[in-house]
């Protein structure tokens, strides 16, 4: 049997006794009071609390509607059903919209149970509803209080409704003489929000906004936000405005700030470039004096990929460490080589993440200029793998005719060949071991340093003699300007700078011809010289390349030539460091000529007994 508290409004003992009995055949077990007056239902509704109101529709001076009133006074939601001997179908619906749950006719009380067990359902629910909306009221409450964060809930004319513990602690004020005030007059102690504020934003834009600002009014840093509450129709009907105080993270920010300010003086002294990128969105963050010497100053908030541009590999370490690879490694260290195309040098990288200001990580890189070193090693590697190729071909020459020579008892005239052979051999490694060892010193200091004022004519002549008892095929021709002025050079580099023009001019002619060594006064005080010889010649495309190192034209039956490509980069490294210049003019199959352009020494001119001041 369940319990049952009910409260019957009833003029007849008899029709209460029939409804118990109704009851318990129910499976209730009623606990009840019979009421006939208004008073005594006032009185009961007051002693205690009800599970249920049945009431008779018709009584004598009080009716069934008039008890229904009285229940649903001050919202009470108790449950309420109307029994009567008759009822039309308008007072049932009077009946219903004065509040009462439902109706049952007298006699007829096998429907009442249903409609009790169904009210009460009803009414627990409600009651558990209003349990929870009581639970989450507290919690809410609760959460709002404990919240370190300040909490300013404002109506639509930015008046405060209600305020947080956290407010009211910074305040320093009792929540009765906050609420109704305005919060820029509270917190700033102006009479309009500040123009840091978010909520001066808001004003404009109706929807989230946030800043950071100083309020000077309590010395603090917040951080703020407006966020609008909207009713169904769309409108404001409060706004939600939250700050923080971020007064110690400022603080510390400063702090790293005025230490990296002065590391980065240091950075500023340093001929490497020093830069710090978000690898998450690849914001520039900082770039070092040198640095910005390079890329430019205009790189504050801007991509990194824009400011230094390049496919990879290059300076930018984007693709090297990138903010998924390494994960919490703070630690990790990259150190690589790169060229940059835009600069076209390359830098010895080391990348480290560290904090940045903002707690965040990101990529401090510090590139070191390391181009001629890569150059020289380069440069080493080209010339060891050439140099020793070159020099087995002779050196194999060499000790196979030597071989032949001890081996047999030979006739003179084969000996003659294979000590010409042996003789050409070395010549040949000679060449290539003082081009080497010149090009080396050219590198290692500058000829400059010995530099005199050096005739002409005998330099030349002595070059051409040199040559002439090597070839009988060829003509070796002088064609001097007179009253040349003499040259300011290191006169040993210029003979080998000529001995290479020459010995080019008659390999490169292997059907012999004349080979022409002249001299004349170029313009600004400086003298051209020039080798032209009848030879092979040379394709307008190559004319460029033959002066790098290594270089050698690659057409026609050229391989048949030895050499280490050696020769001309030798030339033009020796007339750059003279401040010279170097250029050649040449038509395939018809031959080549080799220009070089040197400053002349205007004020001596050389006569037989040296050198004299020119006439004037
Ligand atoms: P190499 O040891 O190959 O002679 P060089 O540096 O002296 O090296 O010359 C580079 C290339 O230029 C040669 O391989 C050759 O093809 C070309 N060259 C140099 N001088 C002449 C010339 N007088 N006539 C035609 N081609 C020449």
């Amino acid at each position: 049997m369940r319990k049952l508290c009910v409260l019957i409004a009833e003029d007849s003992e008899d029709d209460a006794m029939l409804l118990l009995r109704e009851l318990r055949k129910g499976g209730y077990d009623p606990e009840y009071e019979r009421v006939d007056s208004a008073d005594a239902l006032a009185h009961a509704l007051a002693a205690r609390e009800w599970d249920l109101v049945i009431s008779d529709y018709v009584m004598p001076g009080f009716s069934g509607l008039d008890a229904l009133r009285m229940v649903r006074e001050n919202g009470n939601k108790l449950p309420f059903i109307m029994v009567s001997g008759k009822m039309g179908e308008e007072t049932a619906v009077e009946v219903m919209r004065a509040g009462a749950q439902d109706y049952v006719l007298k006699g007829r009380f096998a429907r009442m149970l249903p409609a009790i067990e169904r009210e009460l359902r009803d009414a627990e629910e409600r009651r558990q509803a209003e349990e929870d909306k009581k639970i989450a009221a507290v919690q809410w409450q609760t959460t709002f209080d404990a919240a370190h964060d300040l909490f300013l809930l404002l109506d639509k004319e930015y008046r405060i409704t209600r305020v947080n513990q956290a407010a009211l602690r910074l305040l320093g004020l009792p929540a009765g003489a906050i609420i109704g005030r305005h919060c820029y007059d509270l917190i700033h102690g102006t009479d309009a929000p500040p123009p840091e504020c978010p909520l001066t934003k808001f004003y404009n834009t109706r929807v989230h906004e946030e800043a950071e600002f100083l309020n000077t009014k309590f010395n603090i840093w917040l951080s703020a936000s407006v966020d609008p509450v909207f009713d169904e129709n769309g409108n404001i009907v409060q706004i939600v405005h939250i700050l923080r105080d971020i007064t110690e993270r400022k603080r510390s920010e400063e702090a790293f700030l005025a230490q990296f300010r002065q590391i980065s003086t240091i950075f500023d002294e340093l001929s490497v470039i020093v830069y710090v990128i978000d690898p998450v969105t690849s914001e520039l963050l900082y770039l070092n004096k040198f640095g910005t010497s390079i890329f430019g100053t205009d790189w504050q908030g801007r991509d990194v990929k824009e400011v230094i541009p390049g496919d990879h590999p290059h300076l930018c370490p984007l693709t090297v460490m990138s903010p998924d690879s390494h994960g919490a490694e703070s630690n990790a260290q990259h150190i690589f080589d790169s060229k940059n195309p835009l600069t076209n040098r390359w830098y010895h990288c080391v990348e480290k993440k560290i904090s940045w200001v903002d707690g965040r990580l990101v990529h401090v890189t510090v590139a070191v200029d390391i181009t001629d070193l890569k150059d020289m090693m380069q440069m080493k590697d080209e010339l060891l793998s050439a140099v020793s190729h070159e020099m087995r071909t002779p050196l194999t020459a060499i000790s196979g005719y030597i071989d032949l020579i001890l081996e047999d008892n030979l006739e003179e005239e084969i000996l003659r060949e294979y000590l010409a052979i042996i003789q050409k051999e070395s010549l040949r490694l000679n060449e290539l071991l003082i081009n080497f060892l010149s090009l080396q010193q050219l590198k290692a200091k500058s000829p400059i340093d010995n530099c005199k004022p050096v005739a002409l004519r005998p330099l030349l002549e002595e070059v051409a003699k040199l040559f002439m008892a090597q070839s009988a095929k060829h003509r070796i021709l002088i064609d001097l300007m007179e009253d040349l002025p003499a040259i300011l050079v290191d006169e040993g580099s210029l003979h080998r700078v000529l001995n290479n023009l020459v010995f080019n001019a008659i390999k490169y002619s292997p059907e012999g011809g004349d080979v022409l060594i002249g001299a004349q006064r170029g313009a600004n005080e400086t003298v051209t010289l020039w080798v032209k010889d009848e030879g092979i010649g040379m394709p307008p495309e190559v004319l460029e390349k033959i002066f790098d190192r290594f270089y050698q034209v690659e057409s026609g039956d050229r391989r048949t030539f030895s050499g280490a490509g050696l020769g001309l980069a030798l030339v033009r490294e020796t007339v750059k460091t003279h401040g010279g210049e170097v250029w050649v003019e040449s038509v395939l199959g018809k031959g080549s000529t080799f220009f070089i352009s040197l400053p002349s020494a205007p004020f001596l001119t050389p006569g037989p007994e040296g050198f004299a001041p020119p006439s004037a």
